[in-house]
């Protein structure tokens, strides 16, 4: 069957590839160090800046194995990722943009891939609707990692926190202006009332953006289909795979 996110054919790109991830920031215990963590397949996993990717699953072949749904996967649009982000679980995560090289598949949302660099990521406002001022612990986390938060001073309380700009030294990657709510959360200008909210963007301090509403993550289940329709993809073609291996090995059974 040819879905919306079948394969696309065999090819040789001449430039470099491009794409748009969520990810959770991470810090490493001893605070040295930076890292990512993924939202939906290899959520367990942090990776650098620069890293290649490893099965998710505990296999030792190379990635993307086409006998998996392992590797990195990023999304061709930015916006395919922002509409992820509305999801509640990924709450906290940030948007990365990344270099894709070494082998790769490409699908008709995106790539999934053996090697990535992330060269910038750009927060979302607090989830209270103020301007992010720190990345602060969140208290989670994995082995020898934590994972951290874009929050305000404010929401940020008492915790330990690192400044976006820290993070983002330490990754050695650029920091992007925060994130502006779009559609009807955008600018209203002056017209608005009182119960408009307004959102100035004309200086990030300024801005009143209402991201974090739970109205705005209303649907939020149905942008996760994105990525999902990725993976299924991937079993779909390992079903296909599996269904020539079994006719195969009737065929040999039937010849002793
Ligand atoms: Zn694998
Ligand atoms: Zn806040």
């Amino acid at each position: 069957m040819r879905g919306p996110f079948h394969r696309t054919p065999r090819e040789h790109p001449t430039g470099p590839l491009e794409g748009y991830k969520l990810a959770f920031p991470m810090l490493s215990a001893d605070g040295t160090r930076t890292g990512f963590s993924g939202v939906t397949l290899g959520r367990a996993h942090v990776y650098r800046t620069v890293d290649d990717a490893v099965c998710a699953h505990g296999c030792r072949h190379a990635c993307p194995s086409r006998w998996c749904d392992c590797g990195f996967y990023c999304f061709h649009s930015d916006s395919d990722a922002r509409e992820l982000a509305c999801a509640p679980e990924h709450q906290g995560s940030i948007l990365l943009e990344v270099a894709v090289s070494g082998r790769f598949r490409r699908y008709e949302l995106g790539l999934r891939y053996s090697r990535q660099r992330v060269r910038a990521i750009r927060m979302r406002p607090c989830r209270c609707g103020t301007t992010v001022s720190a990345l602060a612990d969140t208290g989670a986390g994995q082995r020898g990692w934590r994972r951290l938060e874009p929050v305000c001073a404010r929401c940020a309380g008492a915790r330990p926190v690192l400044t976006p700009d820290r993070f983002a030294r330490l990754a050695e990657i650029e920091l992007l202006p925060e994130e502006v709510p779009a559609g009807p959360l955008t600018p209203v200008g002056a017209r608005g009332g009182e119960a408009d909210r307004l959102l100035d963007d004309s200086a990030f301090g300024g801005r009143d953006p209402i991201e974090g509403d739970p109205l705005a993550t209303a649907g939020a289940v149905a942008v996760l289909t994105a990525e999902m329709a990725l993976l299924q993809a991937r079993l779909d073609e390992m079903a296909r795979q599996l269904g020539r291996a079994t006719a195969r090995l009737d065929e040999l059974e039937g010849r002793d």
